[in-house]
């Protein structure tokens, strides 16, 4: 039986887009993958999300989203896809059990992982000291020191971010030389608050036996020295992968691997939407995954029903109705 949409991904992007397909009754398959709920999965407080005034935990919140997309009449597939054909509708999505589903739409919502360092102790203290994002977990840091680890935007971005909360902020470079844009090197270089520790690398973090971070252990690249830092929290900044490995040479993707999205969230295959971190390396935050996925079933929907795009841009009457329907 051919499916109307098939949804790959269980963040907030994923999970929205199976709220939104599932009350505009076209009964969506979601495979939620072998890291069910994203990367909020590894958070703590969540404390940015709208309407929960006291925070919510990061497990929670996706605990939450999962059910309420079920109670609507998402179905949820605990498996990983392992293959797609996307070369013509009904489109063809593989499970790494065997599961075949055929789908007239299909919704991208496999995010981006952020890159660890690969030692025991970040997997071990993650949300308790560690973090990979300071838009999130930064105001848990408020005047106290913290560590970010990286040298390309993203940690000069985090760095920056964190000054304003922090009493310090060191940034940890593997190099002598920064991979950042110039502007955001020289915005990292003028903060008073930040200082660089060049030509370094963390060997290991503490303390796992007190279950939060109190400092790192360093090591001189060119030297060879050891050093410790006494930090209360460390961020890492040294890039993103986004899941788009299933769809290459299938769907057109940035040179880093991010899917091109165009009028709204469709891809190069009509009838493929895509929503959330894997076509956004910008924004990256629940809340704009969240919109996305939205956006994603609206356009998915409007697909389906040969709404043409240009329809629903121009007539917001007719869209005006579309969302309605779905916002009841
Ligand atoms: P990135 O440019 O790939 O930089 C990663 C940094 O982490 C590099 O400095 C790298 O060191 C370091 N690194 C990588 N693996 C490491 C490891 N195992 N141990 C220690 N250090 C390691 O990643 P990004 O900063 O996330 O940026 C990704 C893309 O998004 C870039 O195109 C960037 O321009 C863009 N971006 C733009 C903005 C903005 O414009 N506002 C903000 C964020 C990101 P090496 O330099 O030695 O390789």
């Amino acid at each position: 039986m051919t499916r109307e949409v098939v949804i790959m991904g269980s963040g907030p992007a994923g999970l929205t887009a199976a709220l939104y397909a599932a009350r505009a009754n076209l009964s969506p398959v979601l495979f939620e993958g072998l890291t069910p709920g994203g990367q909020l999965m590894t958070t703590t407080m969540v404390e940015n999300w709208p309407g929960m005034r006291d925070g919510i935990m990061g497990p929670e919140l996706m605990a939450e989203m999962r059910a309420q997309a079920q109670r609507f009449g998402t179905e949820i597939q605990s498996i990983e896809v392992s293959r797609v054909d996307l070369s013509q509708p009904p489109f063809l999505i593989v499970g790494g059990d065997g599961t075949e589903v055929r789908a007239r739409a299909v919704i991208v919502a496999t995010g981006a992982s952020a890159l660890l360092l690969g030692l025991p102790s970040e997997t071990t203290l993650m949300g308790h000291g560690v973090s990979t994002c300071a838009t999130c977990d930064g105001f848990f840091f408020r005047n106290k020191a913290v560590a970010v680890i990286g040298g390309g935007d993203s940690a000069m971005e985090e760095a920056t971010y964190l000054a304003r909360l922090a009493s310090q902020v060191t940034v940890v470079h593997r190099r002598r030389e920064l991979r950042a844009s110039k502007i955001m090197q020289e915005k990292a270089f003028a903060n008073p608050k930040i200082t660089f520790m060049w030509d370094s690398i963390v060997e290991d973090i503490s303390d796992v036996g007190q279950g939060a971070v109190t400092g790192l252990a360093l090591k001189n690249v060119k030297s060879g020295e050891p050093s410790t830092l006494a930090v209360d929290g460390v961020f890492l900044a040294i890039g993103h992968r986004p899941n788009t490995a299933l769809f290459a040479g299938q769907l057109e993707m940035d040179q880093n691997g991010y899917l091109i999205t165009r009028d709204g969230t469709s891809t190069n295959v009509p009838g493929v939407f895509a929503c959330g971190d894997v076509q956004d390396h910008v924004y990256r935050q629940a809340v704009t995954a969240a919109g996305s996925g939205c956006m994603a079933a609206l356009d998915a929907e409007r697909y389906l029903e040969g709404i043409p795009r240009d329809t629903y841009e121009t007539k917001s009457q007719g869209a005006a109705s579309l969302s309605m329907q779905n916002e009841k």
